[in-house]
Order: structure tokens, then sequence, then C-alpha cells
């Protein structure tokens, strides 16, 4: 992509509850070197975005030379950009020094191959390749934030702790993290095998520099309701 595409507005800071991930139909697995994780959100993801998504007209690679523009333009609706750099690979030795911190932060819960490299080399090439940060630079941002404001604790402070029992309001969810980190982040669910309701994902908005939480510029469809779980793990 070119350098005006890559521009963007904000991250996501994107932390996965276990418990949630687990407990779904698709099930997880853990790493097959570093085993379960300590119970905690770990990192999703650092993901680049723009504030307002933009409609984008892609050339339509396959149409017939000669047919008129709008049969050639495909329109495509664009909120952030991806596969920056052409695909850039992610390289082991320039995260090296960061490798025991990501393995406890970082680790895969995907039954694919069950190595956490794979999903930092794919979470580099989709979104690290636009965030205008080197590779070291990227990894470290992420575990920074992650490390400034431990959010299974600033739950547990508000009486949210992991149960297979309990629910919480939504709202509560949001207050705790509002108080404890000082920033408005934004709320991501999934459904239980039982079709419960449960808090998935935590999305915490970062400034450019990759250095500063900031409120969430806008509002997600998270697909939560008034009452969720945080489910064991
Ligand atoms: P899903 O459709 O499961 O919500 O998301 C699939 C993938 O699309 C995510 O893993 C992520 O790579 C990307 N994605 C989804 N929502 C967002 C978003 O709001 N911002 C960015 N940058 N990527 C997203
Ligand atoms: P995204 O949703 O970031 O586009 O895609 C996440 C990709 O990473 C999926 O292909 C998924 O299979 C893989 N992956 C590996 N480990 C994890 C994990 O722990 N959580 C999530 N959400 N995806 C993972």
């Amino acid at each position: 992509s070119s350098a005006a595409e890559e521009e963007f507005d904000f991250f996501y800071l994107v932390q996965q509850w276990p418990g949630s991930f687990c407990d779904t139909r698709q099930g997880c697995c853990f790493p097959d070197d570093t085993g379960r994780p300590a119970t905690g959100f770990g990192i999703h993801g650092l993901w680049p975005n723009y504030a307002k998504c933009k409609t984008a007209f892609n050339d339509e690679p396959n149409a017939a030379p000669g047919l008129e523009s709008a049969i050639n333009k495909r329109r495509k609706k664009k909120c952030w950009p991806e596969y920056c750099n052409n695909g850039e690979p992610l390289k082991l030795g320039q995260i090296a020094d960061l490798l025991a911190t990501l393995n406890a932060n970082w680790g895969t819960l995907s039954c694919k191959n069950k190595k956490s490299f794979t999903f930092w080399a794919y979470e580099w090439k989709k979104h690290g390749t636009c965030s205008g940060l080197a590779q070291h630079d990227y990894f470290q941002a992420a575990l920074r934030l992650k490390a400034q404001h431990n959010l299974t604790g600033i739950l547990a402070q508000a009486g949210i702790v992991p149960s297979d029992d309990k629910t919480y309001f939504l709202s509560s969810i949001r207050d705790a993290i509002k108080e404890g980190t000082g920033f408005k982040a934004n709320l991501e669910c999934n459904r239980g095998v039982g079709g419960e309701t449960q808090l998935f994902q935590v999305y915490q908005c970062v400034d450019v520099s990759g250095e500063k939480l900031i409120d969430c510029p806008l509002p997600m469809q998270g697909n939560c309701q008034d009452r969720v779980q945080l489910p064991a793990f």
C-alpha cells in the first residue's frame, strides 16, 4: 500500500479473555512450548484504525479492458489499513529479547498449530506492517500498554471476578475500565456453549505513537447485552 493509505488515526489494543475464547464451540488449545497461560487477559493484537471508514474504489483486476469504469471498479468500505509493506515477514531475531514477555502475555489459544510465533507473525503481517513502527517497537508497544493497566486486576477491584455462575452489568465493566485506566474502551462479547453472553475482548484505544491510551473515539457494535459473564479460566 502507499504511504498515504497507511496513515491512520488510532490503534486498538485488543485483549482477549481466555475463558471466553475457550468456552465456545470451537474450543481452545495451548501453545506446545509454553502450555496453559496464567489466568488473565492476553493480547490479540495492536491494530491501526481509521476514525472514519473510507469508501475505496478498487480496480477490478479481472475486468476486460475498455469496459466503463463503473464496471471496472468495485466499491469497498475500508475501516482500517491492513497488509502494508508488501507483507514484510516477522523475523524471530527482531523480537528475541521480548520472547519471555510475549509468551506470558500474547500466547495463542488457537488449535490450528499451537505456536504463538505463528500468531505474532500473522498479526505483524496484517496489522503491524501498517503501524509505522519497526517490528521490535510494535511488539514492545503492545506489551508496555498491557503492563501499564492490568485489566484483570482492574475488574477484580470492582468485584468483577471470573465465575461460571455470576453475571455482571455491562455498564459496571465499562465503568470499571474507565475508572481503572482513565479511558473509555470498547467491549466485544461472544456466546458460550450454553448460549450465554460473555465478555470476549476489550478494545483500548491508543494514540498513533503507540505509547498512550486515549478515549475510544467511536463506540463499537460489540455484540454484548446488558448482562454478561466472565467465565472462569
Ligand atoms: P472479526 O470479524 O472476527 O471481528 O474480525 C476478524 C479480523 O478482522 C480481526 O482479527 C482483525 O484482524 C480484523 N478486525 C476486525 N475488527 C477490526 C477493527 O475494528 N479494526 C481493525 N484494525 N481490524 C479489525
Ligand atoms: P484476526 O482475527 O486477528 O484477523 O485473526 C486472528 C487469526 O489468528 C485467526 O486466523 C486465528 O486462527 C489466529 N489465531 C491464533 N491464535 C489466536 C488467538 O489466541 N486468538 C485469536 N483471536 N486468533 C488467533
